[in-house]
């Protein structure tokens, strides 16, 4: 697709790291690695579907619940 921020790349199908970050009710940092986006060629802004993000937002809280308070893993979808 056309990016929507610069109105001049392309994106094309990548993968990237997301951070998820919060403070309530407890602090949490999960970093996901290998998350499938599309990434803009000329501005490098990325997009992550809302499939995705959804998922990302579950196995966050998967970690929350564990009581972790950082965690760095693999995106699995
Ligand atoms: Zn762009």
């Amino acid at each position: 697709m056309q990016c929507p921020i610069c109105k001049h790349g392309e994106t094309r199908p990548d993968r990237v790291t997301v951070t998820l970050d919060r403070t309530s009710p407890r602090n949490l940092t999960v970093v996901f690695r290998n998350v499938p986006a599309e990434v803009c060629g000329n501005c490098g802004e990325e997009y992550v579907d809302e499939k995705t993000t959804s998922e990302l937002l579950r196995q966050a809280e998967v970690v929350a619940d564990a009581g972790t308070e950082i965690e760095i893993r693999q995106f699995a979808a």
